[in-house]
């Protein structure tokens, strides 16, 4: 007999993202070498003084089981951390710690909607919004964005997505895979919206140290006295420290409701690493210095990024004003055959940039935004250079 696979299992796609990197990888364990810009992930070794604590924390006996929501040091680290950066009132216990910021917000989604609910989310979306939703038994409402209007959600356009099954709002700024970054004033006249109806908001800031320029993030439950009680905030270490690998995320947010994501934790992974919390924990309390560092290498690259891209005729590129990523616009080139291939969307574009020019992006399609095309430069100035060099030599 043949196994049934669940209705929950079998409607979950595989991560575009995740899956864009495999390819590479493959790609590379045959000889070739590939231009990998698909994974949004820090290029950059984990800061020493993290792995220093991660390896006193394993010498000091700290591998074993910790409580489910993560230590104490480190949920009181974090509470800290928010009301010094950000002058936001939190307890230790509205803390809690995950495998990751992925985990955190299927945490939060399980322990917030299901069946019957509906969960707004702005295009383009990061990929895993969806799928995460619909896991839970809850659907969920585009709201789709325009490159004109910067890919960020009018209030007009969140008041109009409102209806009666409404529960929660997914905002997520710096945004994965735009980069936009919404200014405060954009945030105070969505979360107006938000305080006029009975919105929940999930807002993901995880790439919160990750701004350019003028481009500031802002902690959205800290704009109206009335958020915090509606708001779980996310974040995690994972791409301010390069960290991606030691699976350490957060949630923030009311009491009651991060108790329920709590006991979904404890029966589902228990606590995360013992030891990714201690070097989180340094992460946090540590030198500063190293967020900074590899910001401002970040923001060369977008520089470098963007110019070279809007140099490519029939490309256009927004300025991402925060997170490693620039979405580009290819709708000019479809229609085209390069290679012998046609090129008809954003995944046979990214199909023939693999196959003929061994560059590797990620299919607009899987954010939602058909039409464009997701380059990571968490990659060296001179892997990009080179693969951009491929691209606009393909597209010659
Ligand atoms: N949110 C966004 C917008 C992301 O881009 C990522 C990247 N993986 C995550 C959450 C999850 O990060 P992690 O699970 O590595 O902490
Ligand atoms: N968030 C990154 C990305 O979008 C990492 C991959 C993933 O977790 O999906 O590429």
């Amino acid at each position: 007999m043949k196994i049934p696979i669940s209705k929950m299992a079998a409607a979950v796609q595989p991560s575009a993202t995740l899956a864009a990197g495999a390819k590479a990888r493959q790609l590379k364990s045959e000889g070739i070498h590939v231009f990998d810009f698909s994974l949004g992930e820090p290029d950059f070794n984990t800061p020493e003084h993290i792995c220093q604590a991660a390896y006193q924390a394993m010498q000091a006996g700290h591998t074993h089981y910790t409580p489910a929501a993560g230590i104490a040091e480190l949920r009181s680290a974090i509470a800290k951390l928010y009301n010094r950066a950000h002058g936001l009132e939190v307890t230790p216990e509205q803390v809690i710690v995950s495998n990751g910021a992925k985990h955190s917000l299927h945490n939060a989604l399980a322990a917030t909607v299901g069946p019957g609910d509906e969960v707004i989310i702005p295009t383009p979306y990061w990929v895993s919004y969806s799928d995460l939703v619909q896991m839970t038994g809850a659907s969920y409402r585009l709201v789709p964005t325009t490159q004109d209007g910067g890919f960020k959600m009018s209030p007009e356009q969140l008041k109009a997505a409102i209806g009666p099954n409404s529960r929660l709002v997914m905002l997520n700024s710096p945004s994965n895979p735009t980069g936009a970054v919404y200014t405060r004033r954009e945030l105070e006249a969505l979360a107006d919206v938000i305080l006029g109806s009975n919105l929940a908001v999930l807002s993901d800031e995880i790439y919160e140290h990750l701004v350019y320029g003028d481009s500031k993030a802002t902690c959205f439950a800290t704009l109206r006295p009335e958020l915090p009680e509606r708001t779980i905030t996310i974040s995690g270490v994972s791409k301010s420290y390069a960290m991606t690998g030691w699976r350490m995320g957060w949630a923030i947010g009311p009491l009651h409701v991060v108790k329920a994501m709590g006991n979904v934790q404890s029966q589902e992974t228990s606590n995360p690493s013992s030891i990714s919390q201690y070097a989180a924990l340094a992460a946090i309390e540590g030198d500063q210095s190293c967020v900074e560092t590899m910001r401002r290498e970040f923001e060369a690259r977008r520089d470098l990024v963007i110019r070279r891209l809007n140099a490519i005729p029939g490309i256009h590129c927004l300025n991402p004003g925060g997170a490693f990523y620039a979405f580009f616009n290819v709708t000019a080139h479809f229609g085209r055959t390069i290679a012998g291939k046609q090129i008809t969307d954003s995944a046979s574009f990214c199909q023939v940039a693999l196959e003929s020019a061994h560059v590797n992006f990620v299919q607009g399609s899987a954010f939602g935004a058909e039409g464009y095309v997701r380059l990571s430069f968490a990659a060296s100035r001179e892997q990009l250079q080179q693969g951009l060099d491929r691209l606009e030599n393909m597209l010659k």
